[in-house]
């Protein structure tokens, strides 16, 4: 059984007073304790989110990381650096970071690999765009980003991945995938689990769905039995409406 995973990216959003507020707002939720919980400030609000969530349980994740060590990457930032500062997660090859930043798969395999190596555990986003869907190519911009992605690990490795499936088009647009578009999508993801690896990283891994999920279509989308929980951008930023979505996840795992 995997434990549903709700998370939110709060991308370039917040300033630093809002960031501790919605933190602490959310450490004081009525929320599941049957669901994880992580939030995704940004790079300079880590430490003072990881202050005041302190052992709540909610988790900590970065948006992005370099993969080096450390040396002269001026603006970068390394995983020994989010280590210490609390956190446990990193996002990787969101799509902002794809199509926005121009980050191709074998960088974010660089980064998979580093962010593995510091035991920290990557979130790894993968999506086609509206118009890879329009002409029937989904199925196979997913699999090529999952195999540039996740190149050259073990199945060990990957059984400590996140992965999370964000059609391009549904992303901040208001437009969702339907429970049926998006679980179509995680079989797929889950019989490559299976055919690159193995069953037990295919029954092991958790793929979590974002695409403009909201309090009232989260339950929909996480009934689907494919879909383990939700990465999700906008509505993550208001204490309430993340919470509902945190609980819409619990009714799916009585
Ligand atoms: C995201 O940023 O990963 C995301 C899914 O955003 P939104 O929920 O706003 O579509």
């Amino acid at each position: 059984m995997r434990r549903p995973l709700i998370a939110g990216n709060w991308k370039m959003n917040l300033n630093r007073a809002d960031a501790v507020a919605l933190s602490s707002d959310l450490v004081n939720a009525e929320k599941s304790s049957e669901v994880d919980v992580l939030v995704c400030p940004s790079h300079i609000y880590l430490d003072a989110v990881s202050a005041t969530l302190g052992d709540s349980g909610i988790s900590l994740g970065a948006q992005d990381v370099y993969f080096e060590a450390g040396g002269a990457f001026t603006g970068e930032i390394s995983t020994g650096m989010l280590g210490d500062v609390g956190c446990q997660f990193v996002i990787l090859g969101h799509s902002e970071r794809r199509h926005v930043l121009g980050e191709t798969d074998s960088l974010i395999n660089k980064k998979v690999k580093a962010v593995l190596e510091a035991g920290l555990t990557p979130v790894l986003c993968v999506g086609e765009l509206l118009e890879d869907r329009e002409a029937g190519n989904t199925e196979a911009v997913v699999k090529s980003q999952f195999e540039g992605s996740l190149a050259d690990l073990s199945p060990e490795q990957v059984q400590k991945t996140v992965i999370a499936y964000e059609p391009v088009w549904a992303i901040g647009t208001g437009k969702t995938a339907s429970p049926a578009q998006a679980q179509e999508v995680h079989a797929d993801l889950r019989k490559l689990l299976n055919d690159r690896y193995n069953s037990e990283t295919s029954e092991q891994v958790r793929i979590l769905y974002g695409g403009s999920v909201k309090p009232d279509n989260a339950s929909d989308l996480m009934s689907q039995p494919d879909i383990d929980g939700a990465l999700v951008g906008g509505a993550s930023l208001k204490a309430d409406g993340f919470t509902a979505i945190i609980n819409a996840a619990n009714q799916n795992v009585a």
